[in-house]
Parts: C-alpha cells; structure tokens; sequence
C-alpha cells in the first residue's frame, strides 16, 4: 500500500471516526450536561421560591398564630368585660319581689327602658347602684343612684346636663313638698327613680 492509499484508508476513516466520536462525545457530554444546567436552575428556582413560600408560610403561620392569640385575649378580654356588665346587670334592678324578712321601710322604684324594679332602702349605711343601659350605637348611658336610710339621690350621670343629679335628694321627709314629689327623672337615658313605701310598693307587686 502506497503512503496515499494508507491516507484513504486507514488515517481518513480513523480521523473520521475520531471525529464522529469526538462529536458524539461532545453530544453526549452536552447531553449529559444538559439536563443538569437545566435542572439546576430549576432546582434553584424551587428551592428558591419553596425556601421564601416556607418561610412565608411559617411567617404567615405565625402571625396567624399571633392574630388568634392576640383576638382570642381580646374575646376573653371582652368576655370577661361582658361577663362583669352581665353582672352588674343582674344585680341591677333589682328586686321584683318583697319578701316577709325583708327589713325595709321604702324602696326606690327604678325604671329603665328595659327593666324595672326595687331598690330597698338601707336600714343603716348607704350604698350607691349603678345603673347600665347599653344602646345600640355601642354607648352606654350610666346613672348612678345613691341610697341612704333617709332616701336617695342621683349621684353621677353621663347624661348632657345632669339634670337627673341637680334634682337633689328625695327623702320619705320631703317628698310631698318636691316638685317631681318622689322622684328624680333622667330624660335623656329615659331613667326615672321614685321613693316610695313598703306599702305603697307591696301594692304595687300585687297581681
Ligand atoms: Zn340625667
């Protein structure tokens, strides 16, 4: 064989070939890397966008967590809030009935726009009662009544101009000689309160 026909048939296919592989090769080496310089950033992506969403999420969690412990304090805050207007409410007026032990000489009649009822005069001491009316707007209109074994006066009032406390003291004494005679009226929270006797409110329960 000539040094030519060595060249045709040997070293050119040969160089092909290497070629060919070296192609190949570079192919699959590219191939081969393809997917991972794909799979990377995509990798990367996920991971960069779960890392945030985690963290998000855990945030989210949190303030979750930290909303409903902060709502919850302020439900039990307002529960509690209620439960104490709940008994002043039931401890507001009051007696509906007069029983035979039941000491007292007079009561003060108190009424409000939803309730009604009797205040007994103390038979030594004082005592002051709140009264709480709850309106829809989410005011509260307040009167606070003072007691004596004597009789009894408005002592305190959110009402505009407290008319209700400038009426002064009724008194089993002076109530005939008053202008609202046993009474003492708040017109703006619709409360009135009047003295009256153990016989004239026994009359008064009667069916
Ligand atoms: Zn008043």
């Amino acid at each position: 064989m000539t040094g030519e026909t060595i060249m045709k048939k040997i070293i050119l296919p040969a160089a092909v070939i290497l070629i060919a592989a070296a192609i190949a090769l570079f192919l699959l080496i590219r191939g081969a890397q393809k997917p991972e310089t794909v799979q990377q950033p995509e990798i990367r992506n996920q991971e960069t966008q779960t890392v945030p969403d985690a963290s998000a999420d855990v945030e989210g969690a949190s303030a979750e967590t930290a909303e409903k412990t902060e709502a919850d304090a302020e439900d039990n805050a307002a529960e509690t809030a209620e439960e104490q207007r709940e008994n002043e409410t039931k401890e507001q007026p009051f007696l509906i009935q007069i029983t035979e032990d039941d000491p007292s000489i007079a009561y003060v009649l108190v009424r409000m726009q939803n309730s009604i009822g009797l205040l007994p005069l103390p038979l030594e001491g004082e005592y002051s009662r709140t009264l709480r009316q709850k309106m829809p707007d989410g005011s509260e209109y307040v009167n606070v009544l003072h007691l004596t074994p004597k009789g009894f006066l408005m002592e305190e009032a959110n009402c505009e101009g407290h008319d209700c406390v400038n009426q002064g003291e009724v008194t089993l004494e002076n109530r005939e000689e008053r202008i609202l005679w046993n009474m003492v009226i708040c017109l703006p929270h619709q409360v009135s309160a009047e003295l009256i006797t153990r016989e004239e409110a026994e009359q008064m329960l009667q069916p």
